[in-house]
């Protein structure tokens, strides 16, 4: 038996799934399926683009276990990067308006590195009382 926690970014919820199969990916509470990815998830691709004073955008393209797509989009200054947006099976969140909190460093460093961005600041979860949605 597993039991996989999950949060949702849109209202915040933890929940737990117990169970060997994948979760079915979607909150209990709000219905939405902006939750945590089932499994590792597999990056697919990135894009790219930057201007010549140093500011651009990089998206990471991935995948998590059940083929959902995960795109996080960091916006950066040079070698400063800020995760801006999630974006889940087409629906996107903030990462500022992000009510959970997930560490995705070490998911995102090697493309992080391969564009020379040496600091990214992660705005999920932060202390606001409420919630917003897009
Ligand atoms: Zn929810």
């Amino acid at each position: 038996m597993t039991i996989t926690p999950i949060d949702c970014l849109q209202c915040g919820a933890e929940y737990t799934y117990i169970g060997a199969g994948p979760h079915g990916a979607e909150c209990p509470d709000c219905g939405s399926t902006c939750v945590s990815p089932v499994g590792e998830l597999r990056i697919t691709d990135n894009d790219y683009w930057s201007v010549a004073n140093g500011t651009g955008e990089l998206r990471v393209h991935t995948v998590d276990e059940h083929e959902r797509s995960f795109e996080f989009r960091i916006g950066f200054q040079k070698n400063r990067g800020t995760l801006t947006t999630i974006t889940i099976d087409g629906t996107s969140v903030l990462a500022k308006h992000c009510s959970a909190g997930w560490s995705i460093a070490e998911l995102l460093n090697e493309s992080l590195e391969r564009y020379g961005i040496t600091l990214l600041t992660n705005p999920m979860k932060s202390d606001m009382t409420s919630i917003q949605r897009l």
